[in-house]
């Protein structure tokens, strides 16, 4: 909902409510920081720093937000599992794992733990402070590269390089919302008989849902699956579903939720990311 229309309620109301630190999807920090550029507006003088989680935090992202906001932008990794914590300090970039929280391994295609920085594996984490329902060597189906020596700021916590687990995955509707993938997960049991999705766009405001049916789906399941996007877009975004035997998984064997077709650099995604969000899938 954050359009030209309505940004300024949204500044207005941050600058009267005089926040220390904004916390933020990357996503969403940088369509406001985007918007105060545009219009000259100045930073907010009392948020000290804003800490971005939750989606991938692309360079432009960072600078952008960094530039808008005029101060640092931290980015931290964590799930709602609560199995894995990490966050930058102030001396660099990298994801320094919060142990005390959560054991976290890079475990590569071989089953193994990945061995010497720049090596990438599947981040595998077990939580320590869950005593209700302990996960033990979850997977979370995000990647991440493992860092090499010692961090400058003293802090002796294993680093991950970089997370390139949450690919960051929008729909564009209509009005050339971006709505992240990670708004559009459905909880309630939706998909239960769906074995596989994917969606596709081209064009704004239209997408395509690929699925792979379980025995038991019927066109009960079509008109449910139907209802819950058209609450989901508001309307905004028109989806037509097409079945098909099979969803090819990605390089790194994962399966990519979205296949953005658009040339989403006009929104602020450059070509250049764009490429490498497809090759590291
Ligand atoms: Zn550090």
């Amino acid at each position: 909902h954050m359009t030209e229309e309505t940004m300024p309620a949204y500044i207005d109301r941050i600058r009267r409510f005089k926040p220390r630190f904004i916390q933020a999807y990357p996503s969403i920090a940088a369509i406001l920081a985007r918007y105060m550029e545009e219009h000259d507006i100045e930073p907010f003088p009392t948020v000290k720093a804003v800490l971005c989680g939750s989606e991938n935090l692309y360079p432009w992202q960072r600078d952008l937000i960094r530039e808008a906001f005029g101060c640092r932008v931290f980015s931290w990794y964590g799930n709602s599992e609560q199995t894995v914590l990490a966050g930058e300090c102030e001396e660099s970039t990298r994801y320094h794992v919060f142990p005390e929280y959560g054991i976290v391994e890079l475990i590569g295609r071989d089953g193994r733990p990945v061995e010497g920085p720049g090596e990438t594996g599947e981040v595998v984490t077990t939580n320590l402070t869950n005593f209700v329902c302990p996960l033990i060597r979850y997977r979370t189906m995000d990647a991440a590269v493992l860092g090499n020596a010692p961090c400058s700021c003293g802090r002796a916590y294993p680093l991950l390089e970089k997370v390139e687990g949450r690919l960051q995955e929008f729909i564009v509707t209509k009005d050339r919302r971006l709505i992240p993938m990670t708004a559009v997960n459905m909880h309630s049991g939706v998909f239960d008989n769906v074995a596989q999705f994917q969606f596709y766009q081209k064009r704004e405001g239209e997408v395509l849902l690929r699925i792979v049916k379980r025995p038991r789906y019927t066109e009960e399941d079509t008109a449910w699956i139907l209802r819950e996007l058209g609450e989901k877009f508001e309307g905004d975004v028109d989806v037509t579903i097409r079945f098909v035997a099979k969803i090819p998984r990605t390089r790194l064997g994962k399966y990519q939720f979205l296949i953005q077709d658009l040339p989403l650099d006009r929104w602020g995604i450059s070509e250049d990311e764009k490429e490498w969000r497809t090759e590291s899938g």
